[in-house]
């Protein structure tokens, strides 16, 4: 048959035709595959350095089981930050369509909607377990979805960091006077809670920190935790690492694809994108619980970085001042505070079952 007798028949033809070519009857099974005319080729953008550990290599993994995942009928090209747009301009981009897919996290984009912080990070709010609780069993994918809808974009998570630490300091703090006039890095909505707290709040993307604490730019950071901080190396520019991260208490990680892009996929190709995002998502948290493990002994035996716990006292005022951050979402438009009713709700359920759970057994471990 000759190549132009291909035009014009269906999908259906086109595979039977190219297994007969291949000496195989398609009436021989059930399992004909249909093959499509050519290879569907995505770009992912990220904010992230390529290859960085955890997060790049999430956006990776990603990458890789959509593509595993469809048998090659979609091939998706990583660019690691900068390497087609800057890293907070990854939103943009895909939103006009410049990639179909995008890897970061929401709370960058809260000049694009106030609401979209809820969906990363909130300050004292819902650990790992309980965000995807809310996201996909909660209503709190649907609610996403529709803050990203005018941006024509579809919002997945894909990945979680688990409980972040606290932080890289020069000095140790044993009240929140000790935050007065501190400059450092610290995102979305921790970081109007340092403002609060006297600090000046800090956004810069993961690749600039270390040069900027090294240089005295910024007096202190917080990144993600023991794995990537360690990566970083942090511990030659700052003594004191604090715990807990009570501004990134399960920081969801995510995937946002080109919603004309996603619609235009036959349905078994939807499928495996979301579907594909879902095992990201649980991958994620599963590597950070068990590298953060290994680099936290690192850390101390061989770096010996100077471990400490916040006061109760200043994480008491930090809950109270972010309280109040977090309320105000509610007044800036009608769709945030619709998230942040919703968010409040199920935080306060899953406050009252993780007690008798979670924290009952995990106290009850330490203390056997
Ligand atoms: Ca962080």
């Amino acid at each position: 048959m000759k190549r132009r007798d291909f035009i014009g028949v269906g999908a259906g033809a086109l595979a039977a035709t190219a297994l007969s070519a291949c000496g195989e009857s398609p009436q021989s099974g059930t399992a004909a595959v249909m093959k499509p005319a050519e290879t569907i080729h995505w770009k992912m953008v990220t904010t992230w350095p390529k290859n960085f550990p955890g997060l790049g290599t999430g956006a990776n993994f990603l990458a890789k089981l959509i593509t595993d995942m469809s048998g090659g009928r979609i091939k998706v090209k990583v660019y690691g930050a900068k390497e087609l747009v800057p890293p907070f301009e990854i939103f943009d981009f895909v939103s006009n369509g410049g990639a179909q897919l995008g890897h970061g996290a929401s709370y960058y984009w809260k000049g694009k909607s106030e609401a979209a912080q809820f969906f990363s990070a909130v300050p004292f709010g819902l650990t790992a377990q309980e965000m995807n609780a809310w996201l996909y069993h909660g209503g709190g994918m649907a609610l996403w979805q529709e803050v990203y809808k005018p941006f024509g974009l579809v919002p997945m998570a894909a990945g979680n960091t688990g409980v972040q630490m606290g932080g890289w300091f020069n000095k140790e703090i044993n009240s929140l006077a000790d935050l007065k006039g501190l400059k450092m890095r610290i995102p979305g909505l921790g970081g109007e809670v340092l403002r609060r707290a006297g600090g000046t709040p800090v956004g810069l993307p993961g690749g600039e920190l270390f040069t900027s604490l090294e240089r005295g730019t910024i007096d202190a950071t917080e990144w993600v935790g023991p794995y990537n901080d360690l990566a970083f190396g942090f511990y030659k520019a700052a003594k004191y690492y604090y715990s807990p991260g009570w501004h990134e208490p399960g920081t969801t990680l995510e995937c946002f694809v080109n919603q004309k892009a996603l619609e235009a996929l036959p349905d078994d190709l939807q499928q495996i994108v979301k579907n594909a995002a879902r095992v990201a998502n649980q991958d994620m948290l599963a590597e950070y619980s068990a590298r953060n493990n290994a680099a936290l002994q690192t850390l101390l035996k061989e770096h010996n970085v100077q471990l400490r716990r916040f006061p109760k006292e200043v994480l008491s005022q930090l809950r109270q001042l972010s309280e109040q951050v977090v309320a105000e979402i509610a007044d800036k438009d009608p769709l945030s505070k619709k998230v942040y009713e919703a968010y409040q709700n199920f935080r306060t359920q899953a406050v009252a079952w993780s007690d008798l759970s979670e924290r009952a057994y995990l106290n009850a471990r330490s203390e056997s």
